[in-house]
C-alpha cells in the first residue's frame, strides 16, 4: 500500500480540510475566479486526494481571493485598508 506516502503530511485531520475543500469549490463555480481555475482546480483535486491542507496552501486561496477583490473593482467606492 502506497498510504503511507499520501498520509506522510497529515496532521489528524485538524487542518479544516473539508471546509477548505467547500471554499475552493465554491470559487470554482464563481465566474471571478476564472483566472485561477487552473491552480484552484488542481488544489481542489490534491486536498480531495490527502483529505488535508497546508497553511501555505490556504494562503495561497487568500491571496486569489484579495487578488480577486481588487480585480473586481475599478475604484468605485473601493477602499484599501
Ligand atoms: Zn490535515
Amino acid at each position: 500500500m502506497s498510504w503511507n506516502n499520501i498520509k506522510s503530511n497529515s496532521c489528524d485531520g485538524d487542518c479544516d480540510w473539508e471546509e477548505t475543500r467547500d471554499e475552493v469549490d465554491e470559487l470554482l463555480n464563481d465566474p471571478d475566479f476564472s483566472f485561477a481555475w487552473d491552480f484552484l482546480s488542481q488544489l481542489d483535486d490534491w486536498i480531495e486526494k490527502h483529505k488535508h491542507v497546508t497553511e501555505s496552501q490556504k494562503q495561497a486561496i487568500q491571496n486569489i481571493i484579495d487578488g480577486a477583490a481588487n480585480r473586481g473593482q475599478n475604484g468605485d467606492g473601493y477602499e484599501l485598508d
